[in-house]
């Protein structure tokens, strides 16, 4: 079974979210557990952790089907010792969030090497950020999501990803999240069904589709292998149709929280219907 939705807005509370889910026909959703602009936020209250739990109960939403979305603001492989810990503090409490509110997945970008260091150097820091937070927090999976490789980017080649993975002790808690715009424009092209077939036959044995946590379904704005992050409408852009009737038809994409970040929140209730009929 397929489950579908969106990152939405928690503003006035992460319980929000759910409402805000539920009113767009989702089944699964994204979130920021806090401000994804500020590095301190307050900690979660009470209340809105069990009023959260409960309006998922409701809504029967397994918290599986969710995956929190990290601030922007860290990098887990910043080249300088300071921003790196401050990073790295930041994202252990993005954990603990999680983790109070019982929800088992953290997606991050998995960060730059601001043209300091090499990628080689930024992953093996990457890796580490990983361990030391694995080692703060149980139970929540780190997921790593593909990027287009914009600036400094790591994660933009599934040789990153895999990488990351080799150099992170507990394996059970790792995994990866790929982004249709990001794998687009990092030159992977899945606008045809062959060109699917291809490219997830590699992801299946660069990194493997036991660690697959969860998709982001979005459009692009730019060319393939642009190297630029531009999300566009699921029907619109450069990619076209073939990766999202792909997605709803294979079942290795079963079970997991499958994540619109298209660029108008307005046509998300319309995109999930269509990737349901997709489904069908
Ligand atoms: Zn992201
Ligand atoms: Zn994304």
């Amino acid at each position: 079974m397929k489950y579908i939705g969106a990152h939405v807005s928690a503003s006035g509370g992460v319980e929000n979210a759910v409402s805000n889910a539920l009113a767009i026909g989702a089944n699964a959703f994204a979130l920021f557990t806090k401000n994804q602009r500020q590095w301190v936020a307050k900690p979660l209250s009470e209340s809105s952790i069990k009023q959260f739990k409960m309006a998922l109960q409701q809504a029967a939403i397994n918290p599986k089907h969710i995956l929190p979305h990290d601030s922007y603001l860290i990098n887990l492989g910043h080249p300088q010792p300071e921003a790196l810990q401050k990073s790295r503090t930041a994202f252990i409490d993005e954990m603990q969030r999680c983790e109070q509110l019982g929800l088992s997945l953290l997606n991050f970008h998995p960060g730059s090497h601001l043209r300091q260091i090499s990628e080689q150097d930024c992953i093996a820091i990457i890796a580490e950020s990983i361990n030391i937070a694995q080692q703060q927090v149980p139970n929540v999976v780190a997921v790593i999501e593909n990027t287009a490789g914009q600036g400094s980017n790591i994660g933009y080649r599934f040789e990153h990803l895999a990488a990351i993975i080799e150099q992170v002790a507990d394996k059970s808690r790792v995994g990866v999240c790929l982004d249709t715009c990001h794998t687009f424009s990092a030159g992977y092209d899945i606008s045809t069904p062959a060109g699917c077939e291809q490219v997830f036959n590699q992801f299946a044995d660069i990194v493997g589709f036991h660690y697959l946590k969860g998709m982001h379904l979005n459009g692009s704005k730019t060319a393939l292998g642009s190297r630029v992050d531009r999300h566009d409408c699921l029907r619109g852009g450069t990619i076209g149709t073939a990766v999202f009737e792909y997605i709803m038809q294979h079942p290795e994409f079963d079970d997991m929280p499958l994540i619109l970040e298209t660029i108008e929140p307005e046509n998300w209730a319309d995109e999930i219907r269509w990737l349901r009929s997709l489904a069908a």
